[in-house]
């Protein structure tokens, strides 16, 4: 047996452990089982090389609770550890195994999937335990090892009799953190951050009803057995390749990752990347209804198919945290601050990659499909009108694919739109006017009138859309956008005069006195139409200039990207 001393610069680092390495102690067990996990992974590509030379098998990581013992045990299969490794690895804090596994490696090593970073995993232990044992033998011939930490800086480390590869940690659990020998909390936490983790998680027996026999007794009895529990799925989609899934695999997993949401996602996009950085993903455009509130901490970020948060603010650019699914990405930094996170180059990175791809399959959907583009344009369109507003990456790809429809349903993507209205509709210096409707019933008689006329109406009425035409008009010299109420639609190029007032000019003069005399404001002016139509005999309009006037005034002026000030659906 030897004793000695943690090489820790501090005298005692464990006060300072529990307080500060972790602010949510429940991380502890997703580090060990990181750990646990990355032992078996290591021990899969030393075999794959050859370099150990013992039966790989099928192994499986273990969590137990002793609840009398007041312990909790987590077992796994992996490559272990000498107990000279166990002096170098263990107490040797901060110095991390994996990534001196993964240099040694570095070439061959590149795609395991090993987790750990810091070399501070395995320390969070004493977050939730006021004593640590590992029991551990090494694949290598060497006899086993059993060090034991009471959470002061003295360890003793002594030769164990354990007979099976793979490592044992026991957690004495504290008096402050007896949740953790419940149950519920246990399996709440192995779902919450090790539902997708690569190696197969023991978590207890589950009884099964074995299949009836084909020539069963008529007195038969369904026959159960006792299986193991696995509380994950080490194959989730998003490691699998695009071509490898069916739209029935998608739709499983997107119900495996949102079980209480009932609704089908109305399309996916598959992220696939190795170059610059790593990362997978499967994203879901859900269906937006209009009174929905924005739902966001919705998409899940992963590390190597461990769970790390579902607040990925500054990985995913703003706009598309209002879908949901995955990220995984071993280059997007674990532990570290926000702010340290949105400063990083990487990060950056990351967030333009996932605009560009979600542009680039937009915009593939739609030469496949357009008219199920179509269909669902309305579920979508707040999503891409913000994202065009919020990012000028998304914005210069979405001509492709962003869609104005008429309010007699037709779409057009803004090249039709100046194409098709170019003879039709210019004012009288040349611009392309582009009429607009926020509201089909309320508008309907202004609609009619200027269709009367030969105009096409666009039916515009996400919340945003003022914002968007500002945009568009300041992107597109020789595009004016007018809302069909308003008086710009005389100052249109009438094709021709042919419409003609069922009215006097005397009776005119009269009903537009008479129509004045009603109206309050002085912000109105009232025009008696040419009726070929159904429409209204007159029609009341306000200026554009006054109506903008007054819109952005209730915007508030600037700064309405901001999520704070999204309007609510
Ligand atoms: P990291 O995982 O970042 O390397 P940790 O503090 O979590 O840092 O673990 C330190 C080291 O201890 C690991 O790199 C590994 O070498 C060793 N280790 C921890 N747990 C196990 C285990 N279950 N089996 C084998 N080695 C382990
Ligand atoms: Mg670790």
């Amino acid at each position: 047996m030897t004793t000695g001393k943690i090489n820790v610069s501090v005298e005692n680092i464990f006060p300072l452990i529990k307080k500060f390495l972790y602010s949510d102690h429940e991380i502890f067990l997703r580090e060990l089982v990181s750990n646990a996990t990355d032992a078996t992974l290591k021990l899969k590509h030393l075999t794959a090389i050859g370099e150990a030379k013992v039966e790989y098998g099928n192994p499986i990581i273990e969590v137990k609770i002793d609840k009398e013992g007041k312990k909790l045990h987590i077992i796994d299969q992996g490559l272990g550890m000498t107990a000279e490794e166990v002096e170098k690895y263990i107490n040797q804090v901060a110095f991390s195994g994996a990534e001196e596994f993964l240099d040694k490696y570095k070439d061959s090593a590149k795609d395991t999937g090993i987790i750990g970073h810091f070399g501070l995993g395995f320390y969070s232990a004493f977050m939730v335990a006021d004593k640590v044992e590992i029991i551990t033998k090494s694949f290598k011939d060497e006899p086993a090892a059993h060090w034991t930490c009471d959470g002061s800086p003295e360890f003793t480390l002594e030769p164990s009799d354990k007979t099976d590869r793979g490592t044992e940690i026991i957690l004495h659990i504290a008096n402050d953190s007896t949740e953790f020998l419940e149950e519920s909390r246990i399996r709440e936490l192995l779902s919450k951050y090790n539902k997708f983790m690569p190696v197969p998680i023991k978590f207890g027996t589950r009884t099964e009803t074995l299949p009836k026999p084909e020539d069963a007794a008529d007195d038969y009895k369904a026959e159960t057995i006792e299986v193991d529990n696995i509380i994950n799925n080490p194959n989730p989609a998003w490691t699998k390749q695009p071509a490898d899934l069916t739209k029935e695999d998608y739709q499983d997993f997107y119900r495996e990752l949102y079980p209480m949401q009932f609704e089908e996602p109305l399309f996916n996009i598959h992220l696939n990347v190795d170059h610059p950085f790593n990362l997978t993903g499967i994203l879901y455009f859900p269906k937006l209804s209009k009174d929905l509130q924005i739902q966001k901490d919705k998409i899940q970020l992963y590390q190597n198919q461990v769970f790390v948060t579902d607040n990925v603010e500054g990985i995913v650019p703003e706009f598309l945290t209002m879908l949901r699914g995955v990220i995984d990405s071993p280059d997007i930094p674990l532990n570290v601050s926000r702010s340290y996170l949105q400063a990083d180059g990487n990060v950056k990175k990351i967030s333009n990659y996932i605009t560009r791809k979600v542009a680039d399959k937009l915009k593939s959907l739609f030469n496949e499909n357009r008219e199920d583009f179509e269909q669902k344009w309305n579920d979508i369109k707040i999503v891409l009108e913000y994202g065009m507003l919020s990012e000028d990456k998304f914005y210069e790809k979405a001509g492709a694919f962003v869609l104005y429809p008429t309010v007699d349903g037709k779409f057009y993507t803004i090249d039709e739109l100046k194409e098709n209205f170019k003879d039709k509709q210019t004012d009288k210096d040349g611009k392309l006017v582009v009429l607009y409707a926020q509201n089909q019933d309320a508008q309907h008689s202004y609609i009619e009138a200027a269709q009367a006329k030969g105009y096409e109406v666009l039916l515009l009425d996400s919340p945003i859309v003022s914002h968007l035409i500002q945009k568009l008009e300041g992107d597109n010299e020789n595009l004016t956008f007018v809302r069909v109420d308003s008086d710009h639609i005389d100052n249109l190029i009438k094709k021709e005069d042919s419409a003609i007032s069922k009215l006097s000019e005397e009776e005119q003069e009269k009903l537009k006195v008479a129509v004045q005399e009603i109206v309050p404001s002085t912000t109105y002016t009232v025009q008696l139409e040419a009726l070929d139509s159904d429409a209204a005999p007159f029609i009341i309009t306000q200026p554009e200039f006054m109506r903008r006037m007054k819109e952005m005034s209730m915007s508030g002026g600037g700064g309405m990207f901001g999520m704070g000030n999204f309007p609510e659906m």
